[in-house]
C-alpha cells in the first residue's frame, strides 16, 4: 500500500483528515458496490465519492482493495476484570483491531461478574480509554449467571449494557429465560443464549460421533444444543422478545431456524468461524486448540451451518473469542478449557472458505460482520456506511494471502487452531471513529 502525505491544513483544529483513495467500497446496507474514494475526519465519513478533492487529507491508496463497514462482533470474551493472565480489555481491543473490528461485545462471564452495573461502567470506560475499538459491555440474564434470579436488567441498561447473556452456561430454566425475554424487550436489547441442555451434554468432550468413538473422547449430541434451540425459538413467540441465538453449530438447530423463519418467530442466530470451517475430524491428534463449546460437530453439521450463513437464515459471524493462557490449553484434552482464539483470524478464515472457495457475494459475507450484527443490536449508528455516519472502517485485501502464526498475536491467547495454515483474504487498515488503528497487520497504539 502506498502513501502521500499531502500539505495544507487539516480538517479541522489538531485533526488530520484520511482520504482512502480508489477502493471498491461495499456498503451491504445500501447495498452500494462502486469504487470511489471515501474522506474521513472528524471522527466521521465526511463525503464518498469519485475523485474527491484530497487537500488538507492523508491520502492512502486503497485501489484493489474494499472498504467497508467496520466489523462488529457479537461475542467476545475478554476476561477482564479477574482473568487478565488470560487477556485484559487492551490485548483484546488491539487483537480487535488487528482483526478489523470496531466494535466488539463483551461476554459478562468475568470475577466479578457483569451482574453489576459497575462492570458494566468499568469496561466501557476501559475500552473507551484505549479508543482502539468500541468495547459494548453485555450484562448477565441471572445473578452470578447461576440461572435462578433474574439480573436487573434496567439498571445493566442504563449501565451501558448492549445486550444481555448468561454465555458459559445456558439459561437451563425457560421461566428465567421468558422473563429475561420480557423484561428485556421495552430497552431492545437482545437476550443470548448458549444453547445447550447441560444433562444431554452429560460431561462429554467432543461431538458425538465416528470420531469420539475412535478417539475414545466422550460424545455430546447435537441434539444437546438443538432441544435448547427448540425452545427459545418458541419463547421468542411466546413473548416476541429479542431472542438471539449464540454460536449455532448443529444441521437440527438450522432445521428449527428455518421452522422459526417460516413461522415468522423473531429470532437470530450467529455461526462462528471455527463451526464454519473445522469439523471434529480436526480433534484427531487431541490438539486442545480444536477444543471448543459447542463443539466442532461433523461434515453434514458444518455444511447445514456454512448454507445457513450463505442463505441468510443466519445472519451474524460472531467469533466467541475464548483466549487462554498455556495453563489452560497445555494439559490433556480432558483437562483443558474450552475456547478458541479468534479475533485476529476471523476474517480471513472466513473469507477463504465463503468467498474464495464458496463463492459467496463478498457484500454478503461483510453483511454478516457488518449490518446484521448491528441489527442484533438495534444499533443504526454502525454496521453501514454512509456520509455524515461514523468513521468505522475496515479496507480488505481480496487476494493478501498469509500463514497464521500465533506466535504473532496481539491477543494473548494462543489457542489458535488455525496456526500454520494459510488464508486468503485479509484486513489491511482498520479505521475505528475515524482514527486508524490497523495498518498492514500492525495495530497503532502508543500505550
Ligand atoms: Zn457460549
Amino acid at each position: 500500500m502506498t502513501e502521500a502525505v499531502n500539505g495544507g491544513a487539516a480538517g479541522g483544529a489538531g485533526s488530520e483528515g484520511i482520504l482512502l483513495k480508489g477502493g471498491l467500497v461495499l456498503d451491504p446496507a445500501s447495498q452500494t458496490e462502486q469504487v470511489m474514494d471515501v474522506r474521513i475526519a472528524e471522527g466521521v465519513v465526511q463525503e464518498m465519492g469519485v475523485g474527491l478533492d484530497a487537500a488538507g487529507a492523508r491520502v492512502v491508496d486503497v485501489s484493489g482493495k474494499i472498504v467497508a463497514p467496520g466489523l462488529i462482533d457479537l461475542h467476545v470474551h475478554l476476561r477482564e476484570p479477574g482473568g487478565e493472565v488470560h487477556e485484559t480489555v487492551q490485548t483484546g481491543s488491539m487483537a480487535a483491531a488487528a482483526g478489523g473490528f470496531t466494535t466488539i461485545c463483551a461476554m459478562p462471564n468475568t470475577s466479578p461478574r457483569g451482574d453489576d452495573p459497575t462492570v458494566m461502567e468499568y469496561i466501557l470506560r476501559k475500552g473507551a480509554g484505549f479508543g482502539l475499538t468500541e468495547v459494548l459491555p453485555i450484562g448477565t440474564v441471572s445473578k452470578q449467571s447461576e440461572g435462578k434470579e433474574i439480573s436487573e436488567i434496567g439498571l445493566l441498561y442504563q449501565a451501558g449494557a448492549c445486550a444481555i447473556s448468561d454465555d458459559g452456561n445456558p439459561v437451563v430454566s425457560g421461566l428465567v429465560l421468558r422473563r429475561a425475554l420480557e423484561y428485556a424487550k421495552p430497552f431492545g436489547i437482545p437476550v443470548i443464549d448458549h444453547c445447550e441442555d447441560p444433562d444431554l451434554k452429560d460431561g462429554g468432550l467432543m461431538h458425538e460421533g465416528y470420531w469420539s468413538t475412535r478417539l475414545g473422547l466422550k460424545g455430546i449430541p447435537a441434539e444437546s444444543e438443538a432441544v435448547a434451540v427448540a425452545r427459545d425459538i418458541l419463547l421468542a413467540g411466546l413473548t416476541r422478545g429479542k431472542m438471539h441465538l449464540a454460536h449455532i453449530s448443529a444441521r437440527q438447530s438450522v432445521e428449527l431456524l428455518r421452522f422459526a423463519a417460516e413461522s415468522g418467530i423473531p429470532v437470530t442466530a450467529e455461526a462462528t468461524p471455527h463451526h464454519l470451517t473445522l469439523t471434529d475430524a480436526d480433534v484427531q491428534g487431541y490438539h486442545t486448540s480444536f477444543k471448543v463449546s459447542p463443539p466442532l460437530r461433523g461434515e453434514e453439521h458444518r455444511r447445514a451451518v456454512l448454507e445457513a450463513v450463505k442463505s441468510g437464515l443466519i445472519t451474524c459471524i460472531a467469533t466467541d473469542h475464548a483466549p487462554w493462557d498455556a495453563e489452560n490449553k497445555d494439559c490433556e484434552f480432558e483437562n483443558a478449557s474450552n475456547g478458541i482464539s479468534g479475533l485476529e483470524t476471523a476474517l480471513a478464515v472466513v473469507w477463504d472458505a465463503l468467498v474464495v472457495r464458496e463463492k459467496m457475494r463478498p457484500m454478503d459475507l461483510i453483511a454478516r460482520m457488518t449490518l446484521g450484527p448491528a441489527e442484533v443490536l438495534g444499533r443504526k449508528d454502525r454496521g453501514r456506511l454512509r456520509a455524515g455516519g461514523r468513521a468505522d472502517l475496515v479496507v480488505i485485501d481480496p487476494e493478501l494471502s498469509k500463514r497464521v502464526d500465533r506466535g504473532t498475536l496481539y491477543t494473548k491467547g494462543r489457542n489458535c487452531p488455525y496456526h500454520g495454515r494459510v488464508y486468503q483474504g485479509w484486513p489491511v487498515l482498520t479505521v475505528a471513529g475515524g482514527r486508524m488503528t490497523m495498518r498492514d497487520g500492525k495495530v497503532m497504539y502508543e500505550g
